[in-house]
């Protein structure tokens, strides 16, 4: 949660006096034409892998806010339009919780998006100054009736995840490094792996070069001048991760925590539109209709959506850098043989299990086995024959110019025993 207050001074407090080389400050970064040319050659080599059956790839954003936050202004045209720019399938809007959100919120079918209603409920912060402490929040997402809170608006927090369990919404831990009080990850179903103002914040340093880009070459090189800035492994979040995915099924979201708040030299440095591009939540919905009906098939519903997203079958990807879609993680029955699993999956340990994971732009495959990286390889795809129990999960990089870049982060296929 970011106030532009909060932004500015924090810009001010890291200043020039972060281009410090010690410090990391003002790193060097390639420039923004090499970028574009980097991902221009990126985007040339796409080619999707063939779907796999069964199932129907949907594309939208967990974790925005409208004008119903007191930190954001954005009107609810403002949301949509962004929406409808990117094209997402869905849209899960969160705003801070108030009872406003049942009836005058966003959500249903609107044109070609499904807004899907959530709120964020913030659960206390860690101790620290301003520019240290950390807040986290729920994200209860698909929500059907408003929470009532308890004595003196106070929440109980047993009571607020057993009613969002309840009403068959799911929670998401978000900023989850703010979370005072670890053993509410037990009720979550899931935490955000990334959270594009958790790393904004994180790289402070680097904000007086962002703002010094915004100002003078922003309006044809947003994409490029912001994705230094934002595109980033989230380390802390990806190992508290690896060890909640140890003993259960546990859903990795990128949250975009989109506010539009953020307004520098007479524009915003957050537009929606941006947000709603930088990472995407990519969502595999069971298909009920056969496949020479897909044509006719029926949109998505909040019902699919929030059961894809329980059953983890989800990845995250910087859409920024590519389009990420129709990339695919599923277990084979043998190599070459029929699948069996696919991301967010359980599947038993048996001879011959095999892990595939395609990519439509070529890449860096990273695949970890509880949270250890076990194996890399560059190109489309990497290939894995299973000899023991674990949990298995794919990371992809790009190489943009100098370095590889974090792309996909795919939910783990769980071989049990
Ligand atoms: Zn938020």
């Amino acid at each position: 949660m970011w106030t532009r207050r909060r932004f500015i001074q924090a810009a001010l407090a890291s200043g020039l006096g972060a281009c410090v080389p010690v410090l990391g400050g003002c790193s060097r970064e390639p420039s923004v034409g090499a970028i574009r040319d980097a991902l221009a050659a990126l985007r040339s080599q796409q080619v999707r892998p063939p779907s796999v059956a069964g199932y129907v790839e949907f594309r939208g954003v967990v974790h925005a806010h409208s004008n119903l936050s007191h930190d954001s202004t954005g009107t609810p045209q403002e949301v949509l339009e962004a929406a409808r720019l990117n094209r997402l399938d869905f849209l899960v809007v969160t705003d801070h919780y108030t009872p406003r959100i049942f009836t005058e919120g966003l959500e249903g079918r609107q044109g070609a998006v499904l807004v899907v209603r959530g709120v964020e409920i913030a659960l206390g912060c860690t101790r620290g100054g301003a520019l240290t402490r950390r807040c986290a929040s729920v994200l209860a997402v698909g929500l059907r009736e408003p929470l009532v809170p308890g004595a003196n608006e106070q929440w109980d927090w047993d009571a607020l995840f057993q009613s969002i369990q309840r009403q068959g919404a799911l929670s998401i831990i978000a900023h989850p490094r703010g979370m005072m009080n670890s053993s509410y990850f037990r009720y979550a179903d899931g935490m955000e792996i990334y959270d594009i103002a958790d790393t904004v914040r994180d790289r402070l340093v680097d904000v007086p070069r962002f703002l010094l880009d915004f100002a003078v070459d922003y309006a044809d090189s947003r994409d490029e001048i912001v994705l230094p800035l934002i595109v980033e492994r989230s380390g802390w979040n990806l190992a508290e991760w690896d060890r909640f995915t140890k003993t259960r099924r546990f859903i990795g979201l990128a949250g975009n925590d989109a506010h539009q708040n953020l307004r520098a030299f007479g524009r915003y440095a957050d537009p929606y539109a941006l947000s709603f591009k930088a990472v995407n939540t990519h969502v595999l919905a069971a298909s009920e209709t056969a496949e020479s009906l897909k044509a006719f098939a029926p949109g998505l519903t909040t019902e699919k959506l929030v059961a894809a997203l329980r059953a983890g079958r989800a990845f995250a990807a910087f859409n920024l850098l590519a389009d990420a879609t129709g990339f695919r993680f599923a277990a084979h029955a043998g190599d070459g043989g029929a699948v069996i699993a696919v991301l967010g999956d359980e599947v038993p340990m048996q001879a011959g299990l095999t892990l595939v994971a395609q990519s439509p732009v070529p890449g860096l495959f990273e695949l970890l086995r509880d949270g250890v990286p076990i194996r890399r390889r560059e190109g489309r795809e990497l290939r894995h024959r299973v000899d023991r129990t674990g949990v298995y999960r794919v990371e992809v990089s790009l190489k943009v110019v100098d370095r590889w870049r974090p792309w996909i982060f795919a939910n783990p296929i769980y071989v049990r025993a």
